[in-house]
């Protein structure tokens, strides 16, 4: 049995603790690894090596750090199949959906390659009569990021590129349960020239987590995982004295319009309710029928729902792969078990898949229930899984009141044809991103990513302008000379006259 170590200071590292965790193959349920589950001493090691290695990346000018980026991007690039297929072997997914993911990542590559112009600060000559100021962000030092297991590559490089190109160093704490991609992408970023202790990668579990919540070396903490532990990161990183950004769990919510053009907006939520078996935050698990378009809606669903093909990631022809975890497949079978007690109606039952040769894989079939109430379990909390809700209401006014409603905020869709109703939507709606006739609207790298309420705990969204700004901390110069005017002693707050 292979055990997966940690990477720290360049170097392949075990640690000094014993315990370590399973890591399976989803799709044949088969354990193929285990992964070394770091202690607090390791950490505290890591957070060391990370301190030392920060005076001299700091120190580097943002060109020298961009032109190590732009070989780790030719890397990724390079190295892209061998990526993918870590992230289907210990996620699940199906290939051309992890490949994609694996592109957004890259994409944020490629947006930190431009750090020299992204840190270039503001300036204003003669603020006051001969003085000059100007403002500069510098970076904060270790940075560490903690991150979900439904994207092994994107989240993670949603956070380290950018952090590192601001001149940061990073510590990386993957999911435990596919933790291969990140080191795999740490070796290749020291290929790309990255000095030792610059990027270090940690697994492990809570024991770690809390190792890096508590270390005084550590300024700032990013996290994307599920609300309860993003709500635990946001107030232990604060009382610690860090700032933080930990984005949580989600409960999307496509809104149709009876004027949409229905065959797009039933792709459209097909996608994004099933693609990545709905183990996406972006997933639209909440279809909101406007109107009379509930029956048409439904209807269409269920056809295609019921023939989604659903098998290994690694066959190109799967639309649909297995959860990550068996404990995550009873949870979501739990979850429709509960619908039906609930009083939904059960339109499609995924729950008795089987497939021939891959008995032993965490699959379920795609799930569809209809006339499922705001007061359901199954409509309140996310299930992660490849189970869609339809809500029915009489008109706009109700559909938006009910996602506005709803605890979380991370991202929502309306189909419409009517230019009023989306414009009305965007403005009014309390969620972090929109997508008008867009089923899932993740922001591409050069803006910013995050949700409102209860699916982002933190002022800060990752990536794009907010992510230099979360890695940075402004600093604000006021400049005189010696040889400037000279004004004698001042007692009051200088002011312009
Ligand atoms: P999770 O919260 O269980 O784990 C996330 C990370 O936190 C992992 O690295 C894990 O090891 C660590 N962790 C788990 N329990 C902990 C604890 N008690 N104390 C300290 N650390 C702990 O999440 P997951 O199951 O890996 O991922 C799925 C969740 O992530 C879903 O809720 C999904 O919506 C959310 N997610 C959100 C976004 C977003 O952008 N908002 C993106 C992706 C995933």
């Amino acid at each position: 049995m292979s055990v997966i170590k940690h990477f720290v200071n360049g170097v392949s590292f075990e640690g000094d603790s014993k315990r370590t965790s399973k890591v399976f193959n989803p799709a044949t349920g088969e354990e193929t690894s285990r992964v070394n589950l770091a202690s607090k001493a390791d950490i505290d090691l890591t957070v060391e090596k990370a301190k030392k290695a920060f005076n001299d990346w700091s120190n580097k000018p943002p060109v020298i750090r961009a032109r190590v980026l732009f070989k780790f991007k030719e890397l990724i690039e390079k190295n892209s199949d061998e990526l993918t297929k870590l992230i289907v072997s210990e996620h699940g997914k199906v290939y051309d959906d992890a490949k994609g993911s694996l592109t957004r990542g890259l994409e944020v590559v490629e947006f930190a390659c431009g750090i020299p112009q992204l840190l270039k600060g503001e300036f204003t000559e003669n603020v006051g009569t001969e003085v000059d100021s100007w403002s500069t962000r510098q970076p904060l030092g270790v940075c560490a990021g903690i991150t979900p297991f439904n994207f092994p590559a994107m989240v993670p490089m949603w956070m380290f590129p950018l952090a590192i190109a601001c001149g940061n160093t990073f510590i990386l704490k993957p999911s435990e349960k596919d933790p291969s991609c990140s080191i795999k992408l740490a070796h290749l970023f020291k290929e790309a020239g990255l000095p030792d202790g610059v990027f270090n990668v940690v697994n492990g579990d809570k024991e770690a987590v809390d190792a890096l919540l508590t270390n005084k070396d550590v300024p700032a903490i990013s996290f994307v995982g599920s609300t309860p532990v993003a709500k635990y990161i946001y107030e232990s990183a604060a009382k610690n004295e860090k700032r933080v950004q930990a984005l949580g769990g989600a409960k999307n919510h496509c809104v149709v319009m009876p004027d949409c053009d229905l065959d797009q907006a039933v792709d459209g939520l097909m996608g994004a309710a099933y693609g990545s078996a709905g183990e996406r935050c972006m997933a639209q698990s909440v279809a909101v029928a406007v109107g009379n378009i509930g029956d048409k809606l439904v209807n269409k669903l269920k056809e295609k729902v019921e023939s989604l093909k659903v098998g290994p990631g690694s066959d190109k022809t799967s639309e649909m792969g297995p959860l990550i975890t068996k404990e995550h497949l009873e949870k979501v079978k739990g979850y429709v078990d509960l619908g039906v007690k609930e009083g939904a109606e059960l339109v499609v039952d995924g729950r008795n898949i089987n497939l021939q040769g891959f008995e032993k894989g965490f699959y379920i079939g795609g799930c569809l229930f209809d006339n499922v109430k705001s007061n359901m379990r199954i409509y309140k909390e996310e299930i992660f899984g490849p189970v869609l809700s339809v809500v029915r209401v009489k008109d706009f006014k109700s559909a938006l009141k009910l996602v506005n409603d709803h605890e979380f905020g991370n991202g929502t869709s309306v189909y419409t044809r009517d230019g009023d109703i989306g414009r009305t939507y965007a403005n009014k709606v309390k969620i972090g991103m929109v997508g008008i006739n867009i089923p899932i609207p993740v922001p591409m790298a050069f803006h910013s990513f995050g949700g409102w309420k209860r699916s982002l705990f933190g002022d800060q969204h990752m990536h794009g302008p907010e992510g230099v700004r979360f890695y940075t901390k402004l600093k604000t110069i006021t400049s005189r000379w010696p040889s400037g005017i000279r004004s004698g002693p001042e007692f009051t707050i200088p002011t312009m006259k």
